[in-house]
């Protein structure tokens, strides 16, 4: 399976923002993006953004921050325009309901890559079932729940205690020993993990836009 394999940080710098992929080191002040706000490589100067650019930009920095490669990215906005819904809005929606997403924002991983790292390790099971594929998406009512083995419950329990994030209205906790979580409905737009507009705006019509040309 690709993955990638460079420093998280320069994708930061590329898009300008914070992207939040490595855990409690985004919030320190050995972040990156603070001390060095500049593109990586050796032309550190933003130029002046072309329409294509700006879109571009759009969808790479959605993409980027859950974490996905390309060729998944286009599967999940395929499937988006298949829906009844607004596309941006269904794209959202289902990048939320992703597990790997789901496990990061219940708490259990302080990233979506670690997150990852959790599912594909055997330390998550679905509605009772091993589950060691982080792309799948939810369904309302699914249960998300660690593995009841000491090293899978110790792993987790240490993530949550340092999560600050809070548990967003779709998602509840339902116990803790083993640590278990549902995720209760649907997420819409306005679910979506709010740091990802903290420092600007998604503008989901220019992802659409960049996608369907
Ligand atoms: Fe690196 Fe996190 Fe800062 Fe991004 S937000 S530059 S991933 S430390």
């Amino acid at each position: 399976m690709a993955r990638y394999t460079d420093s998280v940080c320069k994708l930061c710098r590329r898009e300008g923002i914070k992207l939040f992929l490595k855990g409690s080191r985004c919030e320190s002040p050995k972040c990156a993006i603070e001390r060095r706000n500049t593109p990586p490589g050796m032309h550190t100067r933003r130029g002046k953004q072309t329409e294509y650019g700006e879109r571009l930009r759009e969808k790479q920095k959605l993409k980027r921050f859950y974490g996905l490669l390309e060729r998944q990215f286009r599967r999940f906005f395929s499937i988006a325009t298949r829906s009844t819904e607004n596309t941006g809005e269904a794209l959202l929606s289902l990048l939320e309901r992703r597990l790997d997403n789901v496990v990061h924002r219940l708490g259990f991983a302080p990233s979506r890559a670690a997150a990852r790292q959790l599912v594909a390790h055997g330390h998550i099971q679905v509605n009772g079932i091993n589950c060691n594929v982080p792309s799948i998406i939810l369904k309302a009512g699914d249960k998300i729940a660690v593995k009841n083995k000491p090293h899978s419950i110790q792993a987790v329990k240490l993530n949550q205690q340092s999560h600050m994030e809070p548990i967003p209205d779709f998602l509840e906790i339902t116990g803790s020993e083993p640590p278990e979580g549902r995720l209760s409905r649907i997420p819409t737009k306005g679910d979506a993990d709010p740091r990802l507009a903290k420092d600007k705006e998604l503008k989901e019509q220019l992802i659409i836009e960049f996608c369907s040309r």
